[in-house]
């Protein structure tokens, strides 16, 4: 089947060549009229409407049969061009043009009325216009819409960037296992106390701006079924220290956990006066953080809540090796069992928060078990003369998601 043009003795290439020379490439107001115009003197209306109407993107008033084929090749580019004649239009008739237009991308829109004012002064004041003068224009137009539409893709490419760089720089807290309590300018009273923690040092400004903080009162959870935490513990070697801030047992590896499919290397276990955490509003006499590691540093604390009651063998086998002095390991004379620690029933609720001390660090996964341990008021009375009080005040829960172990 012969093209449509094939036939058409204003072969559309020819014709625009000839008489219309822009008309291929863009499509304006303004050329409808010029080619209009020049097609009425030269005796060629019908045909040229039928090519002038379509390249200029009106509705076509005749010539059904080239229509099929003229319309797809032309339609896309000139969509966007016809979208800017009408947000010019606007301005053009009037003395200021609007700011509005284009307002997604801002710096441009800055610049855009000035040049639009030039060009509308130009069109206003000439009339009719030579086709020099409106291939000038034209082609200022068109420098527009090409500036626009290159750079409308760099700005989404700029911000998504912007987002993704961001985003690695929150990492998980790794390497503070070991240092979970530091040597450091902070206590918990006064003016080393949690509520100065942040300007303390410039490493523990999360303690101040953190959203996702620990300790919290625990309350509002879920109720779901957990996967249970797999406990592999075993007697291990352990030296006890008191670091100035808690009495802590550094462990020898081989304890681990696992827990929704990670798992966690058992480094240390501390204990805290009274507890940090609260189920409910109770806040409990004591509490026992064993802080786990995985093997890309993320933190796993389990923490078992210890009421006043019978005695704990395993707490007394600390208070047995405490160390006479400060900042001093004292290596235990025998294995300690940490499934000792652990209570019966190993219900837990868990979210996720922080460490409880400086830096604060976030993207700790707790695990709180809700079944108490016991220790004696003697063995309690003990850690008090170290410690009378060294639990961090709760933070703000704000929103977080908890999970509650039926
Ligand atoms: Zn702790």
């Amino acid at each position: 089947m012969p093209h449509p043009f094939d036939r058409d003795p204003f072969d559309s290439a020819l014709f625009r060549r000839a008489w219309c020379p822009l008309a291929p490439r863009h499509a304006l107001s303004a050329l409808v009229l010029a080619c209009a115009g020049l097609a009425g003197t030269l005796t060629l209306l019908a045909p040229m409407r039928a090519l002038a109407a379509d390249s200029h993107g009106s509705e076509p008033a005749a010539s059904g049969s080239a229509e099929p084929s003229i319309r797809p090749r032309l339609k896309p580019d000139l969509k966007a061009v016809r979208g800017e004649v009408k947000n010019e239009a606007k301005p053009e008739a009037k003395a200021e043009p609007k700011p509005e237009a284009k307002p997604e991308v801002k710096s441009e829109a800055k610049a855009e009325p000035k040049a639009d004012a030039k060009a509308d002064a130009k069109a206003d004041a000439k009339s009719p216009m030579s086709m020099s003068d409106l291939r000038e224009l034209l082609d200022q137009k068109i420098a527009e819409v090409r500036s626009k539409q290159g750079a409308a893709p760099a700005v989404k490419v700029q911000s998504r960037g912007g987002k993704g760089g961001r985003a690695p720089a929150r990492g998980p807290a790794s390497g503070e296992a070991a240092a979970a309590h530091p040597q450091g300018p902070w206590s918990y009273s006064g003016e080393t106390g949690p509520a100065h923690w942040a300007r303390l040092k410039p490493e523990f400004s999360q303690c101040g701006s953190g959203q996702r903080q620990s300790p919290i009162d625990i309350r509002d959870g879920i109720p779901v079924e957990l996967d249970p935490i797999a406990f592999d513990y075993h007697p291990s070697a352990f030296r006890v220290i008191d670091n100035g801030h808690t009495v802590q047992v550094n462990l020898a590896p081989g304890n681990r956990i696992t827990v929704n499919g990670r798992r966690y290397e058992l480094t240390q276990f501390h204990f805290h006066r009274p507890s940090e955490e609260r189920l409910n509003g109770k806040q409990f006499d004591m509490v026992v953080h064993l802080e786990h590691k995985d093997i890309e540093g993320k933190l796993a604390i389990l923490a078992v809540l210890v009421a006043e009651g019978k005695g704990h063998p395993l707490v007394q086998q600390v208070w047995n090796n405490l160390p006479l002095e400060k900042f001093t390991e004292q290596p235990g004379l025998a294995t300690i069992d940490l499934t000792q620690l652990l209570p019966e029933q190993r219900q837990y609720v868990t979210y996720m928060g922080s460490q409880t001390t400086p830096p604060c660090h976030e993207g700790v996964l707790w695990l709180v078990m809700k079944q108490p341990a016991t220790a004696s008021a003697e063995q309690m009375a003990i850690f008090a003369r170290l410690y009378p009080m060294n639990a961090r005040p709760v933070q703000p829960t704000a929103g977080r998601l908890i999970k509650d172990g039926q």
